[in-house]
This record gives structure tokens, sequence and C-alpha cells, in this order.
């Protein structure tokens, strides 16, 4: 008789300084950064927030090396600054974090009007950094910068957002309660592109841990 699986193991992200915040769901935004949207082709002003969402398990800490995903040919890294809900319902904190895509999968399921969870919601698909608290953070005048093998491939500052964090928490909960534990990535700018094997992508955000990840 095959026996019941027990519980996986919970999921939990450092925070900088001390402790370790428990991940409950991922949520995250598409189309966040006019320059993107125009990017994949799309029009920034014409649509509500994007919402789509990824496992917890698909949580890589900082400075892992990571096995190069199955199933794609077109890998691709997304810079994006993270906030994780705290008890009190309001923003606990922000973290670097990509938000890894086959993209190739993607183009595929739009063309076709399918679901993008294969794309998005894969195996070491949201490396995370550490969490700043949010006392310790201030957004204004904060830059994104995502470096693929110490070159220089997004920069954009966090003012570019076409939807701040309040408006996103906003705009979420009309569509699911938000919990603490919950996180959101919160999209990003222009300047996706090609991650291959052997390579390491950098992310960095004035104020939080920088993280960086390896591919095996
Ligand atoms: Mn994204």
């Amino acid at each position: 008789m095959t026996s019941c699986p027990s519980s996986p193991d919970p999921v939990f992200i450092p925070i900088a300084g001390d402790g370790k915040f428990p991940v409950r769901r991922i949520y995250c935004v598409g189309r966040n950064y006019a320059d993107h949207v125009t990017e994949m082709g799309g029009d920034p002003k014409s649509s509500a927030p994007l919402f789509f969402t990824k496992s917890r398990e698909t949580v890589v800490k900082n400075g892992r090396e990571i096995p190069f995903p199955t199933m794609t040919n077109n890998l691709h890294y997304e810079g994006e600054l993270v906030a994780a809900i705290g008890a009190d319902g309001g923003v606990f904190g922000y973290a670097c974090g990509l938000d890894m895509t086959r993209r190739d999968l993607q183009a595929a399921a739009k063309a076709k009007g399918k679901a993008w969870d294969m794309a998005k919601n894969f195996d070491h698909s949201a490396p995370i950094g550490a969490l700043t608290r949010v006392s310790d953070f201030s957004l204004r005048d904060a830059k994104l910068q995502t470096m693929l093998n110490g070159e220089t491939v997004q920069e954009a500052p966090l003012a570019d957002m076409i939807w701040s964090v309040a408006e996103i928490i906003q705009t979420l909960s009309d569509y699911v309660t938000l919990y603490p534990g919950d996180i959101i990535m919160t999209g990003t700018p222009a300047g996706v592109g090609r991650v291959k094997s052997g390579d390491t992508v950098k992310i960095a955000i004035t104020g939080l841990e920088t993280l960086t990840i390896r591919y095996a």
C-alpha cells in the first residue's frame, strides 16, 4: 500500500539582521514597468495589473547554484522588488527577487490563450534575497539593477513602477485575502533576457541585500 506523504517543510526567507520570515503564498505582478510592457509588445496603459502565482517551494535562497531548468531553450531573468506582508496586513519588508521565466513556454501559452503556469511556476523559479524591514528601507530614490555575468542588463528607478506597492496590494486584495507570510513580486523593468548554463545573475536594489545566483 502506498503511504501518505508527510507535509513539506515550511519555507523561510531570512530577515536581514536577524530572524526568518515564513512564506505562505507568492503572488507576481505582470506588466508593471511601461518600458517592459512596450518591449513585450503591449500597451502600458491598456489594462489593470496582471497577477499570477508561484508555489512557495520555488523559492531559492541567496548564493545558491541552481540546476538549469528542463523544457526550455529560452530561460529569462526578471529582476524585481519583492514585498512581504506582515502580521498587521501591511508591508513587513522588501527584498531583491528574480521571477525566472521559461520565455518560450510563455510565448507559446500567450499565442494560444493558455495558462502560464509551466512558464512561471517551476522548480527554483523564485530566487529571493534577505528581507529588509520596511522601517529600514526607502523606496524613494531606490534603483533596481540586474547584472548578467557582471554586465548591467536592467536598470530602472523603482519610481518607474506603473502601480505602486500600495496600489498592487489594494487591487490584489479585491481578488484574494492577503495574509501574513504572503509575498509579492512586483514586476520587472525593460531589459529582460536569456540566461544560459553557467551564467551568474545578480540583482541589486538600493538599500537591500544583493541577490546572486548561478546556473549549473
Ligand atoms: Mn515578472
